[in-house]
């Protein structure tokens, strides 16, 4: 259960309340604000606060008296001449803040970008639910051969069933005797039991654990730059995924720009570009003879769309 009725009730009494503000807001985003956005099959991601907007990045890089909006085609060329050149600071004063559900695994992954602040539910203090991830079929894949890190094959028939059958059976042995070491029956009636912060031990990575995660506009993107990328994990993905959708609303020229110059753009080698020059230039390209490495031609050519 993503929510409880309760939970929900709770969702619903604040989105239900609103006052006169001075302060930027996006109606966008307002619209949204408070309300769980599924991710994975027991997860979500809540945009909970905000501070700032386009207009703030832009005021921010003027240092501007007023709200420092000029003509909108003005804004989006300054947002984007920023975005190119990396002048990072004026995407620093904004600031988002989120509340996630999310499997261990993903929050281990998550956990790495330290440019943000971090607030986790205490499995010391409250109880875990009864909820672990299990991966939908069309993501139940193979070990790649080729990559360490990757996935292949999409598991089909009995290989598929084993594993499902597998995941949840573990799964639910752990949360079984999770509960039986526990110090509170399923009812809420105390009983002598082990410390919350030692019962939790035998759960797996599956389980599902929640955060509050506050970061800046920029640091958002670095997330988002490494995290809806395709060689990022698919369950960190699925999460960066729904918070792009997020950032649209909550900045779209920002958005724009950052897809524009971040995420479908690509960074090319020296020796590449001296490479880039040579095809242009209508030079017969030796790979072996270029300096790069095989892995390094194959990503340049895929780049240029001219796969082997
Ligand atoms: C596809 C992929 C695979 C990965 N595989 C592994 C793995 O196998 N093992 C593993 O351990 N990690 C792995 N990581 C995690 C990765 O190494 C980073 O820890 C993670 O992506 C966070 O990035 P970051 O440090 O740039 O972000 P943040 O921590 O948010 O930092 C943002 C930027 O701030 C600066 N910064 C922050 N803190 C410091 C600091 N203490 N010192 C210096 N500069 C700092 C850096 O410039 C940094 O880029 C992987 C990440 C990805 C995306």
């Amino acid at each position: 259960m993503r929510l409880t009725p309760e939970q929900r009730d709770q969702v619903a009494d604040q989105r239900g309340e609103a006052g006169p503000t001075r302060r930027a807001t996006v109606s966008a985003l307002e619209e949204i604000l408070y309300e769980p956005l599924p991710v994975l099959d027991h997860g979500f991601v809540r945009v909970v606060d905000y501070m700032g907007d386009d207009a703030a990045v832009v005021q921010a890089a003027r240092v501007s008296y007023g709200r420092g909006t000029r003509k909108v085609s003005e804004d989006r060329g300054l947002i984007n001449y920023l975005m190119r050149h990396r002048h990072t600071t004026p995407f620093e004063m904004c600031e988002i803040k989120y509340h996630v559900k999310l499997p261990i695994f993903v929050a281990r992954q998550w956990i790495r970008h330290r440019t943000a602040n971090v607030n986790e539910y205490s499995a010391r203090y409250s109880i875990l639910d009864n909820e672990f991830y299990v991966p939908a079929p069309e993501h139940l894949a193979a070990q790649a051969t080729t990559n360490q890190q990757g996935r292949s094959e999409v598991l089909e028939g009995a290989a598929a069933q084993r594993v499902l059958d597998l995941l949840r059976t573990e799964a639910e042995r752990a949360y079984a005797g999770y509960a039986e070491l526990l110090n509170e029956d399923a009812s809420g009636a105390t009983r002598p039991g082990l410390a919350r912060e030692l019962a939790r031990i035998n759960l797996s990575l599956g389980f599902y654990t929640q955060w509050y995660w506050k970061t800046d506009l920029h640091n958002l993107m670095h997330f988002l730059s490494l995290r809806a990328d395709p060689h990022a994990q698919y369950e960190i993905r699925a999460y960066a995924e729904v918070m792009l959708e997020t950032l649209k609303r909550w900045v779209p020229m920002t958005y724009a720009a950052f897809l524009e110059y971040r995420m479908n753009a690509a960074l090319i080698s020296a020796t590449g570009l001296a490479v880039i020059r040579r095809l242009l230039a209508g030079d017969t390209v030796e790979p072996e003879a270029t300096g790069l490495s095989r892995r390094e031609w194959r990503e340049l050519m895929q780049l240029l769309g001219r796969p082997e």
